[in-house]
């Protein structure tokens, strides 16, 4: 390479720097060789195949106008993987810093490969903690969770290679109503027989690997080895947080659905009501099955305080619970699992200090604190604005259209304002809910039907009305 033409690759490697910035630059260009320089073209290489289709997809664009802005004349980029001899040489060492042919920085790699050493794949990746208890044989079915867990039993039961039926699956409900035991019994039978690799991952590991990879420059190890197993779990969507991690948890998504691998995921509430994720990443998630798991019923509640009973006795067979107990416990305690696992919990332990068996009067005094009051129901941004569609008449699509017309303004008004006060959703969330509105629009009209409520006997009538119906 002539001197001037390493200036020229080294400046366009500067503006493909500072146009993707520098996690995405060292993650992806920073093992880009340039192998020559024809007249409208320009070959580039990479170790990988993968890095090549990689780029490709994502960023021939990028690649291009960062050469066309130093040699105009450019009209084409070849990009080739670069031979196995090469390739070989490298391959030992996966962080990218130490794969640069700038021979003039041995002495800084070396002594950043001697403070960060790679982490190997396993390590780069680490699946969150898998706890034993949870699998398919300890999942109690019901009408709640039918759905969900036929789904994940499908996904768990897939071998490398079968097409994939939905992608992703994408399991919601509230709090402790069993989406990460349903997750882990995924896991725990994808790994188990099978010759394919299930990755469980919370979305906080997620974000924690893959900093700390971008930290130790071994992102790409790490992205290479996410992408090389058949099935990715991830809980607790709704965690993902930064711009980056979002950025690389959307590319992770598209890579492993482009390539048939099945992705699963679960979150506290459906894809539309991630706040904080890009729009794209949300529709790409509601593309495959969406599916809600409702409130635990009462037998089947009644079903998980049997297993957990008879889990319990495996390892204490004195150990025993009344029907009645059982039926007691079912119906008071409505919220979650988690709350019915404590309630076991503790009566065992009362019973094992005790030497006592358990009776009702006892269960009664020992969970009291686990029976809370009924909780308000959930109220969704699509009912309310269903329930307003139909009290004033007018459709779902005039809420949210801009038509400006009195018929459509005040229910599009009052609508807005059940929003904001029957959820816990932002102002900038329901705009985007009512058709892509600002988050000022929707404070004007919240403050318009507050101000009018007070004043006028038939909005307020209407709006009473309104709540009680979606309260129901
Ligand atoms: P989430 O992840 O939805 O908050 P978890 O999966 O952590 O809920 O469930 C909370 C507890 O309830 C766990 O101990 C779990 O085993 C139990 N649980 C929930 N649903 C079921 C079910 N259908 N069968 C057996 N146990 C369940
Ligand atoms: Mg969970």
């Amino acid at each position: 390479m002539s001197n001037m033409e390493h200036d020229r690759w080294s400046r366009v490697k500067g503006r493909l720097r500072s146009s993707v910035g520098e996690d995405v630059y060292s993650s992806w260009f920073a093992r880009m060789d340039l192998e020559a320089v024809q007249q409208e073209s320009v070959h580039l290489s990479v170790p990988t195949r993968f890095l090549k289709s990689w780029i490709q997809t994502h960023y021939s664009e990028k690649v291009l106008t960062c050469w066309q802005a130093e040699m105009p004349e450019v009209c084409r980029i070849d990009l080739t993987v670069r031979s196995p001899m090469r390739a070989a040489a490298t391959k030992e060492a996966p962080a990218p810093a130490e794969h640069r042919r700038d021979e003039h920085r041995p002495a800084a790699d070396a002594r950043s490969h001697a403070a960060a050493p790679a982490p190997s794949n396993h390590d780069a990746l680490g699946g969150s903690p898998l706890d034993p208890r949870l699998t398919f044989a300890s999942f109690v079915v019901g009408r709640s969770n039918t759905l969900a867990h036929a789904a994940a039993k499908q996904v768990a039961e897939g071998r490398r290679g079968d097409p994939v039926m939905f992608n992703p699956l994408y399991i919601h409900s509230g709090v402790g109503l069993g989406k990460t035991h349903l997750l882990q019994a995924v896991t725990w039978a994808g790994n188990s027989g099978t010759e394919r690799k299930v990755l469980y991952l919370t979305a906080e590991k997620f974000m924690y690997g893959f900093v700390a990879s971008l930290k130790t420059q071994t992102s790409l190890a790490f992205k290479e080895a996410l992408r090389g197993i058949d099935v990715l779990v991830i809980d607790d969507l709704q965690f993902l947080q930064g711009k980056t991690t979002q950025a690389e948890f959307c590319h992770t998504l598209n890579a492993l659905i482009d390539a048939g691998r099945q992705v699963v995921v679960a979150a506290d509430r459906p894809p539309a009501d991630l706040e904080s994720l890009d729009e794209r990443v949300r529709s790409r998630l509601a593309g495959g099955l969406v599916v809600e798991m409702a409130p635990l019923g009462e037998e089947l509640r009644l079903g998980i305080l049997k297993s957990r009973v008879v889990a319990a006795r495996t390892h204490h067979a004195s150990f025993d619970v009344p029907q009645s107990v059982l039926e007691y416990l079912a119906h008071a305690i409505t919220h979650n699992g988690r709350d019915l696992e404590g309630a076991i919990n503790r009566l065992l332990a009362h019973s094992k200090l005790n030497a006592q068996p358990v009776t009702l009067e006892m269960a009664e005094h020992e969970v009291r604190d686990l029976i809370r009051p009924q909780e308000p129901k959930r109220i969704k941004i699509e009912d309310i604005q269903r329930v307003v569609a139909r009290q004033y008449n007018v459709s779902r699509s005039d809420l949210l259209s801009s038509r400006r017309t009195a018929n459509v303004v005040r229910p599009r008004q009052v609508a807005m304002y059940l929003a904001k006060t029957l959820t816990l959703r932002s102002l900038p969330e329901i705009g985007r809910r009512f058709g892509g509105r600002d988050h000022t629009t929707v404070l004007h009209a919240v403050r318009k039907i507050e101000g009018l409520v007070s004043k006028d006997v038939t909005l307020s009538d209407e709006v009473e009305s309104l709540k009680r119906q979606l309260q129901e």
